[in-house]
């Protein structure tokens, strides 16, 4: 854990102190470990690390915690084939791409797909976000075994 890390999960607990929510010890754990947590962690994931801090915790709880910090903006959640995954604020935006066939992800920056949204932007007034729901297709290596079995 870097000073970064712990410090940035020290300014949402303080931010949360100050809106008059409660310091609980399942709060403050859920909170440190999503904000030291790089990527994307899964709601079960952080059930699972939590209860390992604090022992016999609700996962409603934890649950409606998450809920909390997405409403003041500090999470937030993506739809993966493996289901939903949260990301801390400060995260790159990303799109998650999931291989169809072998179930690997991987990602790209939302800035790469920046031309794909201004395009439908354009042709239709929607305004897409493509980091809300993972792409299905084909990666690399499933591409190249494809390749070599149909040659
Ligand atoms: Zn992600
Ligand atoms: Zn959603
Ligand atoms: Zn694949």
């Amino acid at each position: 854990v870097t000073a970064a890390e712990r410090g940035a999960a020290e300014a949402v607990l303080e931010a949360l102190r100050a809106r008059g929510y409660r310091m609980t010890p399942q709060r403050r754990a859920i909170v440190t470990e999503i904000m030291q947590t790089s990527g994307h962690i899964s709601p079960q994931a952080i059930v699972a690390r939590v209860r390992h801090r604090v022992p016999g915790v609700n996962a409603s709880t934890i649950y409606r915690t998450l809920d909390l910090l997405e409403e003041l903006g500090y999470v937030s959640h993506a739809h993966l084939e493996s289901g939903a995954e949260y990301h801390h604020l400060g995260t790159d935006e990303h799109v998650h791409l999931v291989c169809s066939r072998c179930g690997r992800s991987q990602s790209v920056a939302a800035a790469d797909v920046e031309a794909l949204a201004r395009a439908v932007r354009k042709r239709t007034g929607f305004a897409p976000d493509f980091t809300h729901f993972a792409v299905s297709g084909l990666c690399a290596r499933c591409r190249a075994e494809e390749g070599s079995a149909t040659a």
